[in-house]
């Protein structure tokens, strides 16, 4: 999943994408408003985790922008304690969930997965087309019997095939999950992670769709 961060604040901003990427996600760091704005118009994103103290653009116009443009993307701001007129007009402007700093990573990694939650196929916290499930919370993933826990990336892979079941990603859409911006995106990633997802589920929990890319089973 690729989650823009908009933070100025290096410390903070630092610290977020280690945890980020550590819980598998490709980030993408933009210090002001106006790059926070034109990120959200050249990639998608899965989320945006947006400082409402921004240089340039403020956070709360950044959301109104991104709300103007796509409705669904969801936004969890960041802010200071004594900021409540931010937290809600933030919230009346359509962001999904706030966190007050100082917050605890392991507490923003969960908002995050349950905004992505709500957002996505309902309550249930596993992903999953039937016979392949993949819990985003532990990492776990079982097809057919077979039980493992998963690298970072080879959840950030098999997670992005598992949101859209039945179709058929590129190695370019897999990457796009995987690597942030600043990332160096090592050739053969892609099949290297494929491979090692398949030795510990089974060769057939992955499709190979020669010559196109790869897609898991609709349910
Ligand atoms: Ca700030």
């Amino acid at each position: 999943m690729r989650v823009l961060l908009a933070e100025d604040d290096k410390m903070i901003g630092a610290a977020v994408v280690e945890a980020l990427k550590d819980a598998a996600y490709a980030v993408d760091w933009v210090r002001d408003g106006g790059l926070a704005i034109e990120a959200t118009r050249s990639e998608s994103y899965h989320l945006v985790l947006l400082d409402l103290g921004l240089p340039a653009v403020d956070g709360l116009d950044v959301l109104k922008t991104i709300r103007v443009a796509n409705i669904k993307l969801p936004v969890i701001i960041l802010t200071a304690r004594d900021a409540l007129d931010d937290r809600v007009r933030g919230l009346d402007l359509g962001a999904d969930d706030y966190l007050i700093k100082p917050f605890e990573i392991q507490e923003l990694l969960a908002r995050m997965r349950a905004v992505i939650r709500r957002e996505g196929s309902g309550a249930s916290p596993i992903l999953g087309n039937g016979r392949l499930q993949l819990d985003p919370a532990t990492r776990e993933a079982s097809f057919v019997g077979e039980r493992a826990i998963l690298s970072a990336r080879e959840f950030a892979l098999l997670q992005a095939l598992l949101l859209r079941p039945g179709a058929i990603l590129s190695r370019a859409d897999l990457e796009g999950h995987i690597y942030g911006w600043n990332e160096e995106v090592e050739s053969n990633a892609v099949e290297f992670l494929i491979h090692t997802i398949r030795k510990k589920l089974g060769a057939l929990a992955i499709r190979n769709v020669r010559g196109v890319g790869w897609m898991v089973d609709r349910a």
